[in-house]
């Protein structure tokens, strides 16, 4: 098969895969595979083909598919009460914030639903902690965000992004955003003024291809965050709760960020979970009515983030991640000059850069799923794996040497 030829579909692929494209909007290019069923870190497609899931949707997927503890947390919570909206309290959610605010050593939760949410959230508490708390004139805060970041895709968040095919045509963007380059703390301290509200930064760009700052980076913004009165906000929803072999990438440097932002496998690849996290200083600044959402904090995601949160303070899956991790990066780095220009990893999630003479990441990714090994491409030449931190080291080691494989056309 050469890699334009792409997999072989049956028929009946086909015509799901059709009637998603007539009636679906085209704003993803999936790879065309109809997936039916998950177990752990493995998947199934409609004609009983199994697939290793080396993406666990974009890390939602930490605990592997349908784990039986967060299963059995859903299905106990389906059969009492599953939506109240905030006009009134639910026996759940207060349990969930505070085993949250435990894990984050923090004071305060405030619950969302989806990543992009939790960043826009963000965006407004250090917007109203600049007005109410530091004195920024009305109207005149700024936050400093990173070349390369992916945030999310609403407007404002796009605004502020440097990929061409997330901003054009959805202007105007919201002001108030200073870009500087990635991993270069001296260029925040640089941009920072007395209107600077926050520092906005995902400890590792996920979508950029898994791109590791310098080793201190994340230290020199908390100190500058501290000196000049500002911010740090972590954006943690793919980086964070377990993916990097600590309960969140800012631990790799020891640090705390003045706010998290998680989502993704807080929901534990039941539903859409996210949350800002932060101390009563800052979160506290959001009074009733300023801020909210119908599904924040609803029972059934609250039972099933307070079952993510237990199993996360247990350490295991961080233990895993770091040691499954390890394990990878010796594997795959027996790639490098065979196909592979780099491997960037931390903990159980990596960007491999593919040489352009054995095709794009595009081509790799669908040889490999002929193969039975869903990873995804990004920017072209680089792949990006996350798999379940389930995974075994054995399933690592065959989907590697699938890989190998492919590489070698
Ligand atoms: N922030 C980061 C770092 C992400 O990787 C993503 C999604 O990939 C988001 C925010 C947006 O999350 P969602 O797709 O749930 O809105």
């Amino acid at each position: 098969m050469t890699p334009s030829q792409g997999p072989v579909l049956d028929t009946s692929t086909i015509r799901i895969i059709g009637s998603e494209e007539r009636h679906v909007a085209h704003n993803y290019h999936p790879l065309p595979v109809v997936i039916s069923r998950g177990e752990g870190a493995w998947v199934t497609d409609v004609e009983g083909k199994r697939y290793l899931d080396l993406l666990s949707a974009y890390s939602a997927l930490n605990f592997g598919h349908r784990h039986p503890a967060l299963i059995a947390a859903a299905e106990e919570q389906l059969g009492r009460l599953t939506l109240t909206s905030r006009a009134y309290h639910n026996d759940r959610l207060g349990d969930f914030a505070s085993a949250l605010a435990a894990l984050c050593k923090k004071d305060l939760v405030l619950p969302m639903n989806t990543g992009a949410e939790a960043v826009e959230t963000g965006i407004k508490v250090a917007r109203a902690w600049a007005y109410r708390v530091k004195g920024v004139a009305p109207s005149a805060a700024s936050i400093v965000v990173a070349s390369g970041n992916f945030h999310g895709r609403t407007t404002t968040i796009v605004g502020f992004s440097d990929d061409p095919a997330a901003r054009a045509d959805f202007g105007p963007f919201t002001p108030g955003f200073v870009t500087v380059p990635f991993g270069d703390a001296a260029a925040i301290e640089a941009a920072i003024t007395p209107e600077t509200a926050a520092v906005l930064v995902e400890p590792i760009q996920g979508e950029a291809g898994v791109v590791i700052p310098p080793e201190g980076y994340l230290r020199a913004v908390r100190e500058i965050c501290t000196k000049h009165n500002v911010l740090f906000i972590a954006d943690e929803i793919q980086s964070g709760l377990g993916r990097v072999g600590e309960t969140f990438a800012c631990d790799r440097e020891d640090v705390v960020p003045d706010v998290y932002l998680l989502g993704k496998a807080l929901g534990g690849g039941i539903l859409p979970l996210s949350a800002v996290v932060a101390d009563e200083d800052v979160l506290g600044v959001i009074q009733p009515g300023e801020h909210g959402s119908t599904f924040g904090g609803n029972p059934l995601a609250a039972a099933v983030g307070t079952r993510v949160v237990e199993m996360l303070a247990s350490g295991e899956f961080q233990t895993r991640a770091a040691a499954l991790g390890e394990h990878l990066e010796a594997k795959l780095g027996e790639l490098v000059g065979h196909g592979v220009t780099a491997v960037r990893i931390a903990g159980l999630w990596a960007g491999i850069d593919i040489d352009p003479s054995r095709g794009t990441g595009r081509d790799i990714a669908e040889r490999l799923l002929a193969r039975g090994v869903l990873v995804k491409d990004t920017h072209g030449q680089t792949i990006r794996i996350a798999p379940p931190l389930v995974v075994r080291a054995t399933e690592l080691d065959w989907a590697v040497e699938q890989l190998r494989v492919v590489l070698e056309g």
